[in-house]
């Protein structure tokens, strides 16, 4: 039965599930709080399970001419490189922000049932007419603490630049002193660099970008062009408390602590899809996300206890470089390719305390 559906948050999370409920013969309401196309921080790259969930929708061959596809994860620390692939015949695709969100909007405007309210802050009233709303408004979801869920901000601070060089075949990490630093191919002249910084102890102001420009060319010299699209975003981590609302939250609303695994998209991705399954039944539409946000935030617990950059870091390094099999089996894991009991119990016995 057709519904009339308001959804708050025009992110990939409210776009993806505005356009799947389209499909599924809803008329939706999308309310954005900015006006014009959203370029977000972040570090650009789809995990191969947000490349499938594009293929489910009929876009993956958009994706592909506006992106850059990878292989695999090199993770760095000083000179020091490990790399993994995905199983065979998975690929991530590298996607500038900005042209994923024209991409999902204009297939959303192609239906007459599709309304945008751009500069448009919902609040609880404007959500009154509605059959049904779903809250897609981010990592701080002020909808989710309205209904009394608890939300820790954390104190990560992120960066995104794009710089011109060649792109890699394999996302790169490199861990340092004050955080992470990724790289993701996006053109076939372009990376986006994104950094998740320890915003305690990095300079402020003006400040930030020629600090965040040498840390950059420390870890990958090899990247010498030039910079562009400096953008910056505080308090990227949050960490919720208390029971789930009774309505469907998606996306970085539902669930994000911290986007170093870099699945938050593909997640939100999977989430969008589930929860059209289960409009009726939040309970039920939490229960099918359950397992997906699960091994997202296992992964994510596994990489914070081994960055930092120091004896930790260097220790993870040394066993996934000597044994690239297992790296792969850890990201086919990710991935949702394989199981747990898929890896050897000397890699699976230290990896138990954090699924
Ligand atoms: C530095 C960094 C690097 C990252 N790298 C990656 C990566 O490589 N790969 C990956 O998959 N993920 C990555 N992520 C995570 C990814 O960016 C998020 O998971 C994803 O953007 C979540 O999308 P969303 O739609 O849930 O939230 P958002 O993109 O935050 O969208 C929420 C939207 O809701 C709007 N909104 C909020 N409140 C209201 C309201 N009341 N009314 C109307 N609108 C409202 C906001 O304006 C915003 O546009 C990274 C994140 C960061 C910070």
């Amino acid at each position: 039965m057709s519904s009339e559906i308001a959804v708050v948050g025009g992110g990939i999370a409210g776009l993806n599930v505005a356009l799947r409920l389209l499909r599924a013969g809803h008329r939706v309401t999308l309310f954005e709080k900015q006006r014009g196309p959203i370029d977000k921080v972040c570090g650009e790259g789809l995990l191969p399970f947000g490349v499938r969930q594009m293929h489910g929708l009929g876009l993956l061959e958009a994706v592909r001419e506006i992106g850059t596809p990878f292989h695999g994860i090199e993770y760095r620390l000083g000179s020091r490189a490990v790399q993994g692939d995905f199983a065979a015949g998975e690929v991530g695709i590298g996607v500038p922000r900005g042209r994923l969100d024209q991409l999902l909007r204009a297939a959303c405007e192609a239906f007459p049932e599709f309304r945008r309210q751009s500069g448009c802050k919902a609040s609880l009233a404007d959500l009154q007419p509605f059959d049904r709303f779903i809250a897609a408004d981010g990592v701080h979801s002020p909808l989710a603490r309205a209904f009394g869920r608890r939300v820790r901000m954390g104190r990560r601070l992120g960066v995104r630049f794009r710089v011109q060089a060649a792109p890699p075949r394999r996302v790169r990490v490199a861990f340092f002193d004050y955080g992470e630093i990724y790289v993701t191919p996006i053109a076939p002249d372009a990376v986006s660099v994104a950094m998740l910084l320890d915003g305690r102890r990095t300079p402020r102001g003006p400040r930030l970008q020629p600090w965040c420009t040498a840390q950059f060319r420390r870890a990958f010299p090899e990247c010498e062009g030039a910079l562009s699209h400096f953008a910056t975003r505080g308090h990227i981590v949050a960490d919720f408390h208390g029971p789930r609302p009774d309505f469907h939250l998606v996306g970085d609303a539902l669930h994000t602590f911290d986007p170093i695994s870099g699945a938050g998209m593909s997640a939100a991705l999977t989430a969008g899809a589930a929860c059209v399954a289960h409009l009726e039944d939040p309970a039920a539409y939490y229960r099918a996300v359950a397992p997906v946000i699960r091994s997202v935030d296992n992964f994510t617990r596994v990489i914070l206890a081994f960055r930092g950059g120091g004896f930790r870091t260097r220790l993870m390094l040394n066993r996934l470089g000597r044994s690239p099999a297992t790296f792969n089996r850890i990201l086919a894991l990710h991935d949702g390719v394989h199981q747990p009991w898929h890896l050897e119990w000397r890699v699976a016995l230290p990896l138990l305390r954090f699924w």
